[in-house]
């Protein structure tokens, strides 16, 4: 027992956020990064990717809800889903909870993350130790999709459950990823991608979005509220191959129809998400 143990995620050089931790459950430096999970005080079990908080008990169903449900009730019959990243679980479990699909192949760079979770945080990993649906294959989701472009399956929604641009994840965010996912992805296909802070990571908010744009027929951000993540306020990007409009082409009748529960994901809120603050707007002027 640790009991008078703080962690702080430092972000950048200027702010940080301290949680109170109870024990020290598992901790592990990979070849990729370092992996802790904790035991806090207020937000329940936490994991953490190189002392960056990834998801805690508390809030990851804020996440996890608008990186799956935003894409899975916009596309019109979504069977087949690749994540990649998202060594949690989180983001598999609500893919799996649609009747739609029938294949969810999650990429996860990092088996530690998945066996650190499947130990320590089954809320998003039980998925992870066996799901009739779900392939879990341990590797780089870089060399993935280059391989499995050349192939003629096709997946209908692709889900970039990343870390930040640093390391093994840098590549996630630029061009040559995103011109093999446009190619893996089937003729009405979505890519929603972990898409930073509005408030400190505008300029990559900027070029991901850039990059997207020379690649993709359209292209959006959204919004969602994330209580353990630096400012709050965080994005996912949303672009599509063909001529989808993520509320105009919204199935909003089969969110009900789902008899799916949600904590954080609703009808409104879904459409709601891709009305930006201005000083988004003006940020991404011009794309
Ligand atoms: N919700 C989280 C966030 O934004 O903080 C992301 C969670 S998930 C744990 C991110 C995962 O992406 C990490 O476990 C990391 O190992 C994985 N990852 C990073 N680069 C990767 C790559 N090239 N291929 C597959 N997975 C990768």
């Amino acid at each position: 027992m640790h009991s008078n143990l703080w962690i702080e995620e430092r972000y950048k050089d200027f702010y940080g956020m301290r949680y109170k931790v109870e024990n020290v459950l598992y901790s592990k430096k990979t070849e990729f990064q370092t992996v802790d999970v904790v035991e806090t005080k207020g937000h329940g079990k936490m994991l953490l990717n190189d002392g960056l908080v990834m998801v805690t008990e508390r809030d990851e169903i804020a996440y996890h809800d608008m990186i799956a449900h935003v894409p899975l009730f916009v596309h019109p019959n979504p069977k087949n889903v690749l994540v990649i990243g998202g060594g949690d679980g989180g983001t598999a479990r609500e893919v799996l909870r649609h009747s739609s699909v029938e294949k969810c192949t999650m990429v996860e760079i990092d088996g530690a993350v998945c066996e650190a979770c499947m130990e320590f945080i089954p809320q998003t990993a039980e998925v992870l130790k066996g799901h009739p649906k779900l392939d879990l294959i341990i590797g780089d989701g870089v060399k993935f999709v280059q391989e499995f472009q050349a192939t003629n399956e096709k997946f209908d929604v692709i889900i970039i459950d990343s870390t930040d641009p640093i390391g093994p994840a840098a590549p996630l965010f630029g061009p040559e990823f995103y011109t093999n996912v446009n190619k893996c992805l089937a003729d009405n296909g979505i890519v929603v991608s972990q898409g930073e802070s509005p408030w400190f990571e505008a300029e990559i908010q900027k070029s991901m979005l850039g990059v997207l744009n020379d690649i993709f027929k359209n292209i959006f951000i959204y919004n969602f509220s994330n209580l353990t993540y630096p400012g709050g306020l965080w994005s996912f990007t949303f672009a599509t191959k063909g001529d989808i409009h993520p509320i105009n082409d919204f199935r909003k009748e089969a969110v009900a129809a789902s008899g799916l529960e949600f904590s954080y994901y609703n009808e409104g809120l879904h459409q709601a998400a891709f009305y930006l603050p201005t000083f988004m707007k003006k940020n991404l002027e011009g794309l």
